[in-house]
This record gives C-alpha cells, structure tokens and sequence, in this order.
C-alpha cells in the first residue's frame, strides 16, 4: 500500500460509533495497516441517495461513493423484516412511520400493525449488510466466490471484481410490548428466545454475541483482511 490514498479505508457513514467500531476490529490484525475515516474527512457532504430495493443494493450503492473518489469504500445497510408483514419495514425501517425518522414512532406503528397476531405468527428477523467496493485502478481483486452477482454488478454499474458484500441475520420475535431501555430502534421490541430477553435488555457485548450486526461485521473483516492481504 503505497499512495497515501490505499491505506484508507472509508465508511459511507458520518456515525463515529460505528467508524471507532470497525477500526477496532481491523487494528486486532496487525498484518494489515488500514485508517477508518467518515465521508466528511474526505470532504464529501451530499446526501447519497439509497435507492436499491435491498439492503445489499443499499449498502454497495453507498460503498461505492467513496471508491469512486479513489478510496476503498465500505457501508453498512441494515433492518428489520417481519414475516407477518412480508418483509417490511425491510429497507424502509429507519422511516417507518414516515419523515423525520424517529425510532418511536416507528415501534408504535409496528406494534398497530401487530396488533391482535399470536406469538407463532410474530417471527422476524434483523439484517446487516457490509459491503466493500474498491476503487477504479486497485489491483486488489475480490475472490470470484464472494463477488457480487452480474445483476447487481450491472444495475449499480459497480465491476464484480471490484465489490463485495456479506449479510448477517439474526431470528427474533415482535413483542407484544416494550421492554427495557438499551439499544435503538426496534430493541425493545425484538424478543430474542435463546435469552428469553428483548435486545433492550441485553448488555452491548450479549448483543453483539448474537446481532446481525456483529456476524455481519465479524465476517466482513474477515474477508476484508483476506483481499487486502491478497496484494
Ligand atoms: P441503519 O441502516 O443501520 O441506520 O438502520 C436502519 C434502521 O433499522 C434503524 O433506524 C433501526 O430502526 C433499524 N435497526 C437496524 N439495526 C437495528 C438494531 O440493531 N436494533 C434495532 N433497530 C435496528
């Protein structure tokens, strides 16, 4: 890595948790020298636009802003999908109940539209999608068993070579109410039965153990670690 430019990893994101997040996890693997930074650092303020219909679509469109500028770009996307609703929110879980986001809102519109539904019949499931899109000119290659399939590459205009993208799911039902008060989002309301607990109600580190987000995140730094120490 020898441009300045190569060893600088960019997360589509301006949320610094997340940002501390995966640069924490890179820096465990010493064989591999990468600095995490935010879209701002490298002074990019638009707003990008998601319009993918999934949450891996949503993630490599975000990914490849960075990579278009020159950086190796990743992004996460991520959601809840409820098998009573087919499916949604999906990736319209952040503005459930509509524009401005906000988190309860969203869980009181969920509970309406669960209303009266017995438990066997509440399943859903979080997703997480990580995604890594290299810039124009690497000569870093995703192995052809994880790149993204020719459709996507087509439709995002993205190379298949040159992007990647792994989801992590984690099985839950809709509580009937809320409980407890750690967490975001849908938590309280994500009743996770091998701990007979809401998310709410878990420590980080249990959520972490079992979320979407952390297998998501564990396996993308894996094969991350894998194509850059491919160079
Ligand atoms: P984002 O794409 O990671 O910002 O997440 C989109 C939306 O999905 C969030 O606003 C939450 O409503 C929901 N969501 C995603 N992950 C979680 C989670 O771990 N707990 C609760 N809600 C989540």
């Amino acid at each position: 890595m020898k441009s300045m430019k190569n060893n600088i990893v960019v997360l589509a994101s301006n949320n610094k948790k997340k940002i501390f997040e995966i640069e924490t996890l890179l820096s465990e693997n010493p064989s591999i020298d990468l600095k995490v930074s935010s879209l701002r650092d490298i002074g990019f303020n638009d707003e990008i636009v998601e319009y993918g219909i999934t949450f891996e679509e949503n993630a490599l469109i975000k990914a490849s802003v960075p990579a278009k500028l020159g950086y190796f770009g990743i992004a996460d996307d991520s959601g809840l999908m409820v098998d009573h609703l087919d499916g949604a929110p999906g990736v319209y879980s952040a503005r459930f109940a509509g524009e401005p986001c906000d988190d309860s809102k969203n869980r009181m519109k969920l509970l309406e539209c669960m209303q009266g539904v017995q438990h066997d019949f509440r399943k859903a499931k979080f997703v997480c999608t990580m995604a890594l899109v290299l810039p124009e000119g690497s000569n870093l290659r995703i192995p052809e068993e994880w790149q993204i399939t020719e459709e996507a590459s087509d439709f995002l205009g993205i190379r298949r070579d040159h992007a990647m993208v792994v989801r992590g799911e984690c099985h839950g039902y809709i509580a009937t109410e809320e409980t407890g008060s750690n967490g975001f989002g849908y938590d309280s309301l994500f009743y996770y039965p091998e701990f007979d607990k809401t998310f709410a109600e878990l420590t980080n580190e249990q959520k972490n153990s079992v979320s979407h987000r952390g297998k998501a995140i564990r396996e993308f730094i894996k094969k991350m670690i894998s194509v850059f120490e491919g160079e």
